[in-house]
């Protein structure tokens, strides 16, 4: 999502007669986009901000703003500690930018733009911005519902508000018609799109007429969440035709225990349903996940629960991370602290187990025929050309025509840890 506000920003200003820059120290705007989902993420953007300081000492005019989630979360505070920043945006309030940019150069003012109740905004296109790419991200909502009890997300990005229906397939016509062949519905939580809008459609109906716009070869989308996950979002699988054989389903943890405490709304169990269901719905299915370890109470035990659904399910692939407290949240109240050396012990074993399961799976493509959408040329040896199956594994492979945008069908030589090897069979 913040790839996705980073690009609706560069286009907003490019429309407004901004050019864009690869060296900071040319620029007269800075603007750093921020995460404040880990507290990692959050430090790397304020030791960031930091050293922009000499920076505007340089040039007084250059204008400096900070983005994002670590905006709305520190709001005007972050002005004391940054007295050299002009500009404050939450992530609700960049389709403003422009307007802000002008206010305060203009009249040297600072802007602080926090407000959360912000319908979030699309299209903010310019013409050529899309040339070169094969695949993009098209918002659909924003926001959260649901205060799982780790996650500052509902804080800064506010409650769920979704994008209507027409606005999200003109954008995607629109994409379509610059060349774009692959599309990733983006959201906080995906499959609560339209849930609070009485009469309008939702998430799998959006899906259903996704899928007949003209010249769009691949529909993918991301976050849902396993508790939302109706019956009818699983039918999608069987039978739309653009919708790729892949689903990102955030798990979290393996234990009962620690999913309760983490109000996520469902059990073990129901988890393990879904993936059956979607299984038996769509055999060649990829899945990936989320996990934390180290929630806050996580025993021994607990922990070993998710290594235990890790080998049970099989998953494609996860993203796994240390619990980082967050201000504000339940969770940062919660007794039961584990620390961090043990975190990180965790942590690694729970990588250790999802490398060997990834790489297995890799390799048990090894001799299969996979169609591959061609995004553009590798970048490890010359000659070769990278794109990625249906079921979002990458495939890089020699070739010496330009077949950017194309679908192709390859064989697979090889399977590694994070990409495929294959030989050219046919352009399809
Ligand atoms: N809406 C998505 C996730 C968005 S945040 C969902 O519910 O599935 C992306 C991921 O960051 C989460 O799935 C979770 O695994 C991780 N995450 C969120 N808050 C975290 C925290 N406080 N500590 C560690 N990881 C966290
Ligand atoms: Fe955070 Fe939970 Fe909302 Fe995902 S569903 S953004 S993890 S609160």
């Amino acid at each position: 999502m913040n790839k996705y506000d980073s690009d609706s920003i560069s286009q907003a200003l490019i429309n407004s007669g901004y050019e864009q820059t690869q060296q900071m120290h040319d620029a007269h705007v800075i603007m750093i986009n921020t995460c404040a989902v880990r507290e990692k993420a959050e430090a790397k953007a304020l030791t960031l901000l930091g050293r922009l300081s000499s920076l505007k000492k340089q040039n007084p005019d250059r204008v400096i703003a900070m983005v994002g989630c670590v905006a709305q979360a520190k709001g005007m505070d972050l002005f004391q500690r940054f007295p050299y920043l002009d500009l404050v945006l939450g992530p609700r309030n960049i389709h403003r930018v422009v307007e802000y940019l002008s206010r305060i150069k203009a009249g040297r003012e600072k802007i602080c733009a926090t407000d959360i109740t912000a319908d979030p905004v699309i299209s903010m296109r310019c013409t050529g911005f899309m040339q070169e790419k094969v695949t993009s991200f098209l918002k659909i909502m924003e926001g959260c519902d649901n205060f799982c009890t780790y996650c500052i997300v509902p804080y800064v990005r506010g409650r769920e508000r979704s994008v209507p229906a027409k606005q999200v397939i003109d954008e995607a016509t629109y994409l379509v018609s610059q060349g774009i062949r692959e599309i990733t519905l983006i959201g906080q939580n995906v499959n609560s799109y339209n849930t609070k809008d009485n009469g309008a459609p939702r998430f799998p109906e959006l899906l259903r007429e996704m899928d007949g716009i003209p010249g769009l070869k691949r529909l993918r989308f991301t976050t849902s969440h396993p508790k939302d996950l109706s019956d009818e979002l699983i039918h999608c699988f069987g039978d739309l035709h653009a919708l790729c054989a892949h689903i990102h389903l955030p798990v979290q943890s393996g234990s009962d225990n620690i999913l309760g405490l983490m109000n996520r709304g469902y059990t073990r169990d129901m988890y393990t349903g879904l993936i059956e269901r979607l299984r038996s719905t769509r055999p060649d299915i990829a899945i990936t996940s989320d996990m934390i370890v180290g929630f806050p109470g996580e025993t021994a035990s607990d922990f070993e629960e998710s290594i235990r659904l890790i080998e049970q399910i099989q998953f494609d692939n996860i993203f796994s991370f240390r619990y980082s407290k967050r201000q504000g949240t339940l969770a940062s109240r919660l007794p039961g602290k584990v620390d961090e050396t043990e975190k990180q012990r965790r942590l690694y074993a729970l990588q250790e187990k999802q490398r060997g399961i990834t790489l297995s799976k890799n390799r048990l493509l090894e001799g299969t025929i996979q169609e591959v959408l061609v995004e553009g040329t590798g970048k490890r040896r010359g000659g070769q050309l990278t794109g990625r199956t249906t079921e979002n594994k990458v495939v890089n492979f020699p070739a010496k025509a330009n077949l950017k945008g194309q679908s192709v069908t390859v064989r697979i030589i090889e399977g590694f840890q994070n990409s495929l090897l294959g030989d050219l069979v046919s352009i399809t």
